[in-house]
């Protein structure tokens, strides 16, 4: 147990890297790289200090370092390569070397300056192996991985036009110096953070209830994951809008629920993931994170509880971690029951997935205590206002959906 010296970041100083342009002319000079939208993700979360201790991409030690031993250089945990790809054939035509400052740019736009320190090529099937415990391009983390361009950029970054973030979001985006302050502001202590690419159902709202029972917390964070989506998944308004809505209907008293949106490409890496969700929330303030089944994995390639086996073996996160086991619906119990003390296993009904889907697309009746009313009504709300008719993302959403953030143009 960490707790007294878990309300420092991780890394002791909470990394601020941002000096807004005062005019178009104070980058005029340098050379541009265009970036894609999951490299802005990654330039607006170093630059706020989500990502602290991190000042910028990694070079090749820290890149090696990280995947074989879930460490920095310096020392300090860290679980997932943090990395800006480029093709040679791009650097050589932009003429990029070691010592540059370059001007990372998004639709043309002005983003981050970035000073190149290394250029180096990596093994990238090596490296998706050591991090994902697997070669299968099947799994999302290493296809992103195998995808890279064949080369590493790594320098401290500095932000130069901050992103613009759209409603709803703009309610709930906080960057960790914001956050900090606010929850500050109510007198958290001891806050625990919940990890959720989710509509809330009842078995969500008990582990967080349960979580902030057992870390004796003074509020429970819901930090909603705000990244790349695929067909299927819940569209991002509706996971952030049912989820401040259980406040807003007082099944959480207001001063000790907050929700907030984390912009994250998912890397499904399971007990790594876990770790680095960990680190995330541990720098938004967290003392605490909780862990549930099958955290942040994929598939079949970890074990049901391997994010709650992996904490164990790094007693110096600073962070404190709540590992739950499984909520789920249970008509003899009458209500939400939990795995190792429901006796019912024959009549017990798995509140993930198919049962909720089958709910909220209206094939099924919802059973009393799975989905609250209030959540399925919002769901619906939200479904006609942001989703295109439906909740779940539809290549439609993908295509026509209102972007997160924006990175506006220079003054
Ligand atoms: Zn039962």
């Amino acid at each position: 147990m960490n707790v007294d010296n878990s309300l420092s970041p991780h890394g002791g100083v909470l990394v601020e890297r941002v000096q807004p342009l005062r005019s178009a002319d104070d980058v005029a000079g340098l050379t541009a790289i265009e970036v894609r939208e999951q490299i802005v993700h990654e330039c607006v979360n170093l630059a706020y200090g989500f990502f602290s201790p991190l000042t910028g991409f990694m070079g090749s030690a820290d890149v090696a370092s990280v995947a074989d031993s879930m460490r920095l250089v310096s020392g300090y945990v860290w679980p997932i390569p943090i990395v800006l790809d480029v093709a040679d054939a791009e650097l050589r035509r932009a003429g990029v070397s070691v010592g540059d400052t370059v001007l990372l740019t998004h639709q043309g736009n002005p983003l981050a300056t970035l000073e190149v320190s290394e250029i180096f090529a990596a093994d990238l099937t090596e490296l998706a192996g050591k991090v994902y415990a697997t070669t299968e391009p099947a799994h999302p983390g290493v296809q992103r991985t195998l995808g890279y361009a064949n080369r590493f950029v790594a320098g401290d970054i500095t932000l130069v036009c901050e992103p613009v973030i759209s409603p709803p979001f703009d309610r709930y985006w906080r960057t960790p110096a914001q956050l900090r302050a606010e929850l500050d502001r109510l007198g958290w202590q001891r806050a625990v953070a919940h990890q959720t690419r989710n509509v809330p159902h009842s078995g969500h709202e008990y582990l967080m209830k349960g979580a902030f029972m057992e870390a004796q917390a003074d509020g429970v964070l819901v930090s909603a994951v705000i990244g790349e989506k695929k067909v299927g998944d819940y569209i991002d308004e509706a996971i952030v809008l049912t989820h401040e809505n259980l406040r807003a209907q007082g099944f959480f008293r207001d001063e000790i629920h907050r929700t907030t949106a984390l912009l994250w490409d998912m890397r499904y890496a399971g007990p790594r993931e876990a770790v680095f969700h960990a680190l995330v929330r541990k720098n938004l303030g967290c003392t605490h994170h909780m862990f549930g089944r099958d955290h942040a994995g994929v598939g079949d390639y970890y074990g049901r509880y391997a994010a709650h086996e992996i904490f164990g073996e790094l007693p110096d996160l600073g962070i404190n971690s709540v590992l739950t086991l499984e909520w789920w619906y249970c008509p003899a119990c009458g209500g939400v029951a939990y795995e190792g003390i429901c006796g019912h296993p024959d009549t017990k009904q798995d509140l993930a997935g198919r049962l909720i889907r089958s709910i909220i697309d209206g094939g099924a009746e919802p059973a009393p205590q799975t989905l609250r009313a209030e959540t399925l009504a919002l769901v619906r709300e939200c479904a006609d206002e942001y989703g295109f008719g439906s909740p779940f993302v539809t290549e439609r959403y993908l295509r026509e959906r209102t972007p997160v953030l924006t990175i506006p143009p220079p003054p």
